[in-house]
């Protein structure tokens, strides 16, 4: 088995080493351009002690891609949720409004020809066209509104629940920074 040494950069990180390596030079993390000792001079350096450490060192960095992975991945979901939201809540709030103040002027139209009926055929007629939503001219505008909206309103829920998703996988990234920090 190979001895590692680990040759301690100015940013404090620890690059391993190998005999191979003496008298070249390795990159740090950091970037830093480091001169690996000769040979004779390795020998004093701090050695790596088992694979199991070496192990640990791939991990954490790994674990450290990830937690990069998810902040990315949460920040642009939570921009996404959010600017989805905005919209489609100004959407839903317009599309209610509309709706409503369409909804009353069309069914004051149809009181207005409601009243050459006679009254029960005119109930008849009045109730069904506000139940089915049936006129002369097709699909009654409300319907339409009401469509807009509950499109909406699924937009609004599913962009919740991607904000809910992007904002547990900032925290997650967060935290787990923060707990690397601290050890
Ligand atoms: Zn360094």
């Amino acid at each position: 088995m190979k001895a590692v040494y680990l040759l301690p950069c100015s940013c404090g990180k620890k690059v391993p080493v190998d005999a191979g390596q003496a008298g070249a030079q390795v990159s740090c993390e950091c970037g830093q351009q480091l001169k690996v000792p000769t040979f004779r001079a390795l020998k004093d350096l701090e050695q790596e002690t088992s694979v199991a450490a070496v192990a640990i060192g791939g991990a954490k960095s790994d674990w450290n891609a990830v937690r990069g992975i998810m902040f990315s991945f949460g920040l642009l979901i939570s921009l996404i949720a959010t600017v989805l939201i905005c919209y489609h809540l100004y959407t839903y709030w317009l599309m209610w409004d509309g709706g409503e103040a369409w909804k009353q002027e069309h069914l004051e139209i149809m009181r207005e020809g409601v009243d050459y009926l006679a009254p029960a055929d005119a109930l008849a007629e009045f109730q069904d066209m506000a139940t089915k939503g049936l006129t002369v001219d097709g699909v009654p505008p409300w319907s339409q509104v009401a469509g807009v909206r509950d499109s909406s309103r699924r937009w609004l829920l599913g962009a919740l629940v991607a904000l809910g998703v992007g904002l547990v996988s900032l925290t997650a990234s967060l935290i787990g920074a923060g707990r690397s920090k601290a050890k």
